[in-house]
């Protein structure tokens, strides 16, 4: 059993992260007495209430059947109740798991509680099944050094068709804004919040001074920007933070990464992620009531170095530059302000015409590859995107692709960046017949 409170004070003390705080070991420690996770992907957290045990999290399909293998490897007794902190497939695709533990062991079904949001997430995901697959894959398919490493493990769940596993369990219990629930003497207060999702629920539970805060704290800058998903809520998301700062948690315990103890520690942490998130939205709207574009808004807003540098709001994941369009898309449509890109032409018209000027599309995408030498990545991927564009079957303008792209995502930090430069490098590698 890892001491993962003194791993957290650690990093957040010494202000280094000189461990991984998002460790996927399926492994369980116990973070106070009769209060243990799971360290998985998502973690599934447990609180024995002396009748019957409240489960936070259920982990993903991949997961979940090892990490409830884990959680009973501490406790046998019953699971009276299995809360969703959000509806994401990586905290409710295990729940198939846990009902199966109660069925094996001749326990009744825990009652599964959530958000009124995640019914309507789940259809959503049925309705968007293809779409979430193919996003899925490019988000996790180059996991290689991520923080948020997937074990597949010996838990026995595959990944199919479905985004959406046919066995999670519907919630038998919603709520809108806040709920109380009482399981043997521990009392619990559930709290809507829309951040990262528009279903998220944390959980007060006060006799303990302790908070579930779900993937409101992910030990990353705040995925409030993700570049492929629906609608992130990062003003909603520090509203959250400060709620949860007002009751002085004690014990601070995240879906993802490590747990937190000590008032002052969890007071700082939740405000320097809330100020963070409060600067994005305030720098934006600023900008956005002065009439500015959104290019001019994402080339100007970011983070202040002071909170970029805390261990735990690297962007691993995602990144300030997403959240600032997600402020731009929730406030003002998806509409960029250049009148061209309103009504445009295919962009392979505009690409051809563009590599005619440039003496045609290798010409084009050898410019790219010198102005990549340069150091200049990010201008060398527009010009071999149009080349690309402008002769898709080329295997030699692929080759200068695929060789810009696999030089932007070993620059890029963030796992979504990554994930789409390497998704890029695929689609040139089989031109290529690689
Ligand atoms: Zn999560």
């Amino acid at each position: 059993m890892a001491d993962l409170l003194s791993i957290s004070e650690r990093i957040i003390d010494s202000g280094v992260l000189s461990e991984m705080p998002n460790r996927v070991t399926q492994e369980l420690s116990e973070v106070a007495d009769g209060l243990a996770v799971v360290e998985s992907f998502s973690h599934i957290w447990g609180l024995d209430t002396g009748d019957g045990l409240v489960l936070f999290d259920a982990s993903g399909v991949l997961t979940g059947m090892e990490a409830m293998e884990s959680m009973r490897g501490w406790r046998t007794d019953r699971v009276d109740t299995l809360v969703y902190t959000h509806g994401h497939v990586d905290h409710v695709g295990g729940s198939g798991a846990v009902l199966a533990d109660a069925d094996r062991r001749g326990y009744r079904r825990p009652a599964v509680v959530a958000h009124e949001a995640v019914q309507a997430r789940l259809e959503r995901y049925r309705l968007t099944n293809g779409w979430n697959l193919g996003i899925n894959a490019r988000q996790f398919g180059g996991t290689r050094n991520d923080t948020m490493r997937l074990s597949p493990g010996k838990s026995g769940g595959k990944l199919g068709e479905r985004f959406l596993p046919d066995d999670v369990a519907e919630p038998d219990v919603t709520y809108s804004n806040t709920v109380g629930m009482r399981v043997g003497d521990t009392e619990f207060e559930l709290h809507h919040a829309r951040g990262e999702t528009d279903d998220h629920t944390w959980t007060w539970v006060p006799d303990r001074k302790a908070v579930f805060v779900g993937d409101l704290f992910i030990w990353n800058f705040p995925n409030a920007g993700n570049p492929q998903k629906v609608q992130r809520h990062p003003g909603e998301w520090a509203r959250a933070l400060r709620e949860v700062a007002a009751r002085q948690p004690e014990l601070l315990l995240p879906a993802h990464g490590l747990p937190i103890g000590g008032a002052d520690r969890i007071a700082t942490v939740l405000d320097n992620t809330a100020t963070a998130l409060e600067h994005l939205v305030e720098s934006t709207v600023a900008l956005m009531n002065q009439g500015a574009d959104l290019d001019t808004i994402i080339h100007t807003v970011s983070v202040p170095a002071d909170l970029a540098d805390l261990p735990y709001l690297v962007p691993f994941y995602d990144e300030p530059e997403f959240v600032v369009r997600n402020i731009w898309r929730l406030y003002g449509g998806w509409w960029d302000g250049d009148p061209s890109s309103l009504k445009p032409v295919p962009k392979a018209r505009l690409a051809g015409e563009i590599a005619d000027l440039a003496g045609g599309p290798l010409a084009l995408a050898r410019r790219a590859a010198e102005v990549a030498d340069s150091g200049d990545l990010a201008l060398a991927c527009h010009l071999v995107e149009m080349a690309a564009d402008a002769a898709p079957d080329d295997p030699a303008v692929h080759e200068i692709r695929a060789d810009i792209y696999t030089r932007r995502r070993s620059e890029a930090s963030s796992l979504m960046a990554r994930g789409i430069y390497r998704g890029a490098v695929k689609e040139s590698r089989a031109v290529i017949g690689d």
